[in-house]
């Protein structure tokens, strides 16, 4: 990814972090776009301004790096993050639409106000970005669309309906996106990760009988030891890994990679 420039949503951490990582060990320049304290209340936190700050300082020792605050729900902010990044770094060849919320619960009771987040942010976040992007990843020789999709975007899981829609969308808007962008040589695939123990899982997702950051951290692992075929979560260097390579597999476009252990096997 050598002159490559690459914008990751959610890049203050977890797999966004993880992916950002990536792509500079492998030469790209990066902007890190993410809410940085913007994002009021939610389930657990989001990222905080200084946590967005303090990823771009670490990673700048891998490489140039840069960020923006983003909230990928609102198009003008998703121009200007674009924009930020075109004026670091001259263009962009590489997004990763990566941002994402969780939200767990009986239908029931499921928030109605819950479920337009889950969807704003997962599904219409993809779109606002990608749209706001587009003439800038026109001129790249080698533009690529990463959007951070799940297996919960290929299999249904109770309980969880707001959050498997969101993302059963965004592999349908990545293929879509990748047959209508194909003729102008912008690939558009899906990573979908397994079980990632990042905020989403360790939380919210996990069931709270953990008391420290460490003990849940413990408790996620063995829990993801017995349920995965290949006996461990997957990390966010797993999914920076398959992320370089949906950004430089040259012929490859609309596919929905799963990196899950052999978890889901769709
Ligand atoms: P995370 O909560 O650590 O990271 C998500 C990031 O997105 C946060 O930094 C958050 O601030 C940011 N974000 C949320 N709303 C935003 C908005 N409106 N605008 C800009 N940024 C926003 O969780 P993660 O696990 O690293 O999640 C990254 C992606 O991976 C998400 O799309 C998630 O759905 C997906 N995913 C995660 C797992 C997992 O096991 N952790 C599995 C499958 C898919």
């Amino acid at each position: 990814m050598q002159g490559k420039v690459a914008l990751v949503t959610g890049g203050a951490r977890g797999i966004g972090r993880g992916i950002a990582e990536a792509f500079l060990q492998a030469g790209a320049q990066v902007m890190i776009a993410d809410l940085g304290g913007a994002g009021g209340d939610w389930k657990y936190d989001l990222s905080a301004s200084s946590e967005l700050e303090r990823t771009a300082e670490e990673l700048s020792a891998m490489g140039e790096t840069r960020c923006v605050a983003v909230d990928v729900t609102d198009a003008d902010s998703c121009a200007t993050a674009v924009g930020a990044t075109e004026q670091a770094f001259g263009g962009l060849d590489v997004l990763v639409n990566n941002a994402g919320v969780v939200a767990s619960g009986d239908t029931e009771s499921f928030p109605e106000a819950d479920w337009d987040r889950v969807f704003a942010v997962n599904t219409k976040g993809i779109f606002l970005m990608t749209r706001a992007a587009l003439p800038a990843l026109q001129q790249s020789s080698s533009a690529a669309v990463i959007n951070t999709a799940s297996i919960a975007g290929k299999k249904g899981i109770p309980r969880m309906a707001a959050y498997c829609g969101s993302k059963f969308a965004a592999i349908g808007i990545t293929q879509s996106l990748a047959a209508e962008f194909a003729p102008h040589g912008i690939r558009v695939n899906a990573l979908c990760p397994g079980m990632v123990g990042t905020a989403m899982w360790l939380e919210h997702l996990l069931p709270a009988n953990a008391t420290s950051p460490a003990d849940k951290d413990d408790q996620f692992k063995e829990a993801m030891a017995r349920l995965i075929p290949l006996g461990r979560p997957q990390t966010p260097e797993d999914m920076g890994q398959a992320a370089v390579y949906l950004a430089t597999a040259a012929n490859v476009t609309g596919v929905s990679l799963t990196v899950a252990g052999g978890f889901e096997m769709n």
